[in-house]
């Protein structure tokens, strides 16, 4: 009997490792999801700042041409203004050049303010380059990680599952069906040990009676709280 108990808990080993691989094959996926959003957000943020800083730049540069063409018109109404005949012609160029000096004022206080956030994006922009390329790194990492976890994932099934197969050859259908009933009915556990007469299982008392009986006997036992196949363990002997 003791080698048939000794193949369930290998058989359980089987079992209970084969549930973390499937909630891993689950979780790992949704996890690289997860990160892939968080970089795709911290490279939306620096691709944002950077869209703005050539935005601004461009602006810049259409301002500079703005007062290169209302300088050119200064000086043009300058030169027509030489050949004025009559004060109210004169007059009018006057005002016509009052009112483009003040338009270029206006470009230049737009100017100002332009280059004084251009300083401070080029700053921001920069750093934020940098984060996003250290972000990549550790990005990159964290992501063959859990790719590589994940392709172990269906290896160490697969051979789990051939494991388990091999093992359960030797075991009697009859026990084995046991075994599998009441594993279905207590969270995938249907071997576990007990020591110190607490089941493992439902970590409720064994009676003392019983509790001697699987100490000292090979037999096969039942807890009789959780039905769950019990058998001896010495906690404290290293195994
Ligand atoms: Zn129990």
């Amino acid at each position: 009997m003791k080698d048939k108990l000794l193949l369930l808990i290998k058989i359980q080993e089987c079992d209970s490792l084969l549930v973390k691989l499937a909630a891993k094959k689950k979780i790992l996926p949704e996890n690289i999801e997860k990160l892939n959003k968080e970089f795709q957000l911290i490279k939306e943020k620096t691709e944002k700042n950077k869209i703005k800083y050539e935005e601004l730049k461009s602006r810049h540069v259409e301002n500079e041409n703005k007062i290169k063409k209302i300088n050119e018109g200064i000086v043009k109404t300058k030169e027509r203004i030489l050949e004025v005949k009559n004060n109210k012609e004169y007059q009018a160029m006057l005002m016509e050049i009052e009112t483009a000096e003040s338009a270029r004022g206006e470009v230049e206080t737009e100017i100002i303010s332009i280059l004084e956030e251009l300083d401070k994006l080029v700053v921001l922009v920069k750093k934020e380059e940098e984060d996003l390329r250290q972000s990549q790194i550790k990005y990159e990492q964290e992501k063959k990680t859990l790719e590589d976890d994940l392709n172990a994932v269906d290896t160490d099934t697969a051979d789990l599952e051939q494991k388990r197969i091999d093992l359960q050859k030797n075991v009697p259908g009859e026990l084995l069906s046991k075994y599998e009933k009441i594993k279905k009915r207590n969270n995938g556990i249907g071997v576990t040990s007990v020591w110190k007469s607490v089941c493992n299982g439902c970590h409720m008392n064994i009676p003392p009676q019983l509790y001697n009986e699987i100490r000292r006997s090979d037999e096969l036992f039942s807890c009789p709280n959780c039905n769950r196949i019990i058998y001896f363990q010495d906690m404290e002997k290293p195994s």
